[in-house]
């Protein structure tokens, strides 16, 4: 006779939380009969069945005829595109090289209705478009606030303050209401004498204790409403306005895709080289790496074939996932720091649009960690390409071409990364930062448009060149 339930074994809440084993042991189990079972063995026992077992065989069972396998005929070993193909031989490659996003310009497409620019001349022409993968505008931006963005009828738009970054956004507030000025002067017939209807938001940060002077978030974000679709296609087509030093912005859309940078890879004095056959090296020495890991293969054909509805065996679809490979010389900004060393930037078209995918197909190029030119060392991502001026992740804020481009009207390297310098090492919290006079903040709106005369008479802002002039240094924020 099983002796009767402890009186410890009933249902309250706290029993049922409690698991430690010694517990559940000890405490006798009720089987659906009412008699409890005491024995530890049979508790273990119990605990390793799994919870849906299937019904006991009691009874006929129906004929089940279990073929033998075939003899002979063991599968033949799926070859790597190592052993069919030669990672040296670039005839036709990379292929794809014009889809690349990071080399085309701004006013893609068909030109949309330009509206009445009210104020302002900013520099009016096609610059080199920035691409900004969706991840990047959304860095360091709070859950909430992305997702009370995504239920918009109409997605919002991301604004790239030039030289811009998290710190710059809370310490000079006004700079967001000069950006939203500016955009609310462009004006359609449909606006009649009324203002576009467009709201920009500030991002609220995910973690709050970003201090760098670039940090994440960067972004301002437009909200425009459902009835401004030609303001928001000229925004877009247009991309780039500089109009003064503090009053400089890109405008994107967040688009899905992933970048097509893949890594950077930077060694001693010598190691990047220059030259075509420098370059086939270091490509046929990735795709060696790639076309030898049967891991490597079997991911990326899969996703060739999903995705690019590639055709053929294995081997060759994991070749196509690397026949876009390709690589930039670039200077590249060492880790920590800002000093320059040439790198080699390595491109391929993504073969997958999903994150987690992309991540995992981008850390079977990381994961060697180094790979070898001749005898020369490249180290995988010691060194950083990313532009602080307008985010892409292409080129450095040195080699950034908005400042190259004629008449720029924005901030200079030499102004960010002076400022960079002036600000870094201070207190955000005991420290001032002084706004543009209200005379500088307003400077744009008395810039005659070109061949105009000035709307005041005086003479007219002109668009200063790099390092030249004291009195762009006054339109732009200082610290004291
Ligand atoms: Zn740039």
């Amino acid at each position: 006779m099983p002796p009767p339930a402890p009186a410890t074994a009933t249902t309250s809440d706290q029993d049922a939380t409690a698991t430690s084993d010694e517990h559940r042991n000890k405490r006798g189990r009720t089987t659906g009969t009412g008699i409890a079972h005491t024995t530890k063995d049979k508790a273990n026992r119990k605990r390793k069945e799994p919870a849906n077992r299937p019904p006991p065989l009691i009874g006929p069972q129906s004929f089940r005829y279990v073929a033998p396998l075939p003899r002979g005929r063991n599968p033949p070993e799926m070859s790597l595109p190592i052993q069919l193909f030669d990672p040296k031989d670039f005839d036709g490659l990379p292929t794809a090289a014009d889809q690349n996003p990071h080399i085309q310009k701004t006013r893609r497409g068909e030109k949309p209705k330009i509206p009445n620019l009210k104020y302002v001349s900013f520099t009016d022409t096609e610059f080199h478009a920035a691409v900004i993968p969706e991840f990047k505008l959304y860095g360091n931006i709070a859950d909430s606030q992305l997702e009370v963005l995504a239920k918009l009828p109409t997605p919002p738009l991301f604004i790239v303050p030039h030289g811009g970054g998290f710190r710059m956004l809370k310490r000079a507030p006004k700079q967001a209401d000069e950006i939203l000025d500016l955009i609310c002067s462009f004006r359609f017939e449909s606006h009649g004498d009324g203002k576009p209807d467009a709201t920009l938001l500030k991002p609220i940060p995910k973690n709050a204790s970003e201090r760098k002077r670039f940090g994440q978030p960067w972004v301002l974000i437009l909200v425009l409403g459902p009835d401004e679709e030609a303001l928001r296609k000229y925004l877009l087509w247009q991309q780039v306005f500089s109009v003064h030093p503090t009053l400089s912005f890109s405008v994107h859309e967040s688009s899905p895709g992933q970048p097509w940078q893949i890594m950077v890879l930077t060694g001693e004095d010598g190691a990047v080289v220059d030259s075509t056959e420098a370059k086939e090296a270091v490509l046929a020495a990735i795709k060696t790496k790639l076309w030898s890991s049967r891991d490597y293969c079997v991911f990326a054909a899969a996703l060739v074939a999903r995705n690019w509805a590639g055709t053929g065996n294995m081997a060759k679809l994991a070749k196509v996932s690397t026949d876009a490979l390709d690589l930039a010389v670039v200077r590249a900004e060492l880790s920590g720091s800002e000093k320059l060393t040439p790198a080699y930037l390595v491109y391929a078209k993504p073969i997958t649009a999903n994150r987690g995918e992309y991540q995992r197909w981008v850390n079977f190029f990381v994961a060697p960690g180094e790979y070898y030119r001749g005898v020369h060392q490249l180290k995988v991502n010691k060194a950083k390409v990313e532009c602080k001026l307008c985010k892409e992740s292409a080129h450095c804020a040195a080699d950034c071409p908005l400042p190259a481009t004629p008449q720029w009207q924005g901030p200079t390297v030499e102004d960010i990364y002076q400022k960079s310098k002036e600000t870094d090492d201070d207190d955000a919290d005991t420290s001032t930062f002084v706004l543009p006079s209200e005379q500088a903040a307003a400077i744009w709106r008395n810039v005659p448009r070109r061949g105009e005369p000035s709307r005041s008479g005086a003479k007219g802002y002109s668009p200063t060149k790099k390092g030249s002039g004291g009195k762009k240094k006054d339109s732009r924020p200082k610290r004291r």
